[in-house]
């Protein structure tokens, strides 16, 4: 399964980030000494290192502390922000996710569902692999009746290049357990997040 990928993963390694950056600033017919360049390639390696921080985490750590609790109705967090780097173009994309889960005997706290998206958006991503990640961890680290997944994301890539269609938003879903099997459940999550919107 995906969700079980070994983290043997390098620190970052900045100098080298900031090497690439020097040549880049080079390459595109910059002068890398000059003042307000001085600092760039420094910065762009912390920014890295910030932004790809997930790579070295492991989402199901977070999962670890759940707590026994019978409700067995629908929990939603919704509207939880988060900025992460399409690994397409290393530019941004943003907006905010949706999560859902119909608990079995257990629940976790809010801020570890943020958490979840932070780590997960803080890697080279897609959009698409993101929700199914968020879906497929909580599935695999909670164990709930079922999980589902809305990400709204406005992507630079489309916005300020290409195609350029600012504020267009992409949206995608992922569903599983018992949001798959019933539609009266999806549609009481899809109507709670409904209710966010203003
Ligand atoms: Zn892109």
């Amino acid at each position: 399964m995906e969700t079980s990928e070994p983290l043997a993963r390098p620190t970052v390694d900045l100098h080298r980030i900031a090497d690439a950056v020097r040549q880049i600033i080079e390459a595109i017919g910059e002068d890398p000494g000059r003042p307000g360049l001085a600092d760039t390639p420094r910065r762009i390696a912390d920014l890295y290192a910030e932004m790809f921080a997930g790579l070295r985490e492991d989402p199901l750590v977070l999962l670890q502390r759940t707590f026994p609790e019978p409700h067995q109705e629908m929990v939603i967090l919704r509207q939880i922000p988060f900025y992460s780097l399409c690994e397409h173009h290393f530019v941004p994309f943003f907006g905010q996710a949706h999560v859902g889960y119909v608990p079995k005997g257990q629940i976790v706290g809010a801020s570890k569902i943020a958490r979840l998206v932070d780590v997960l958006a803080r890697r080279p991503q897609v959009q698409e692999r993101l929700t199914s990640q968020i879906a497929d961890y909580l599935m695999e680290g909670l164990r709930p009746q079922g999980v589902a997944v809305v990400v709204e994301a406005e992507h630079l890539c489309m916005s300020m290049r290409g195609i350029k269609k600012p504020g267009s938003v992409l949206v995608t879903s992922a569903v599983r357990g018992v949001f798959r099997g019933s539609g009266v459940t999806r549609s009481e999550f899809l109507a709670l997040v409904r209710g966010s919107a203003s």
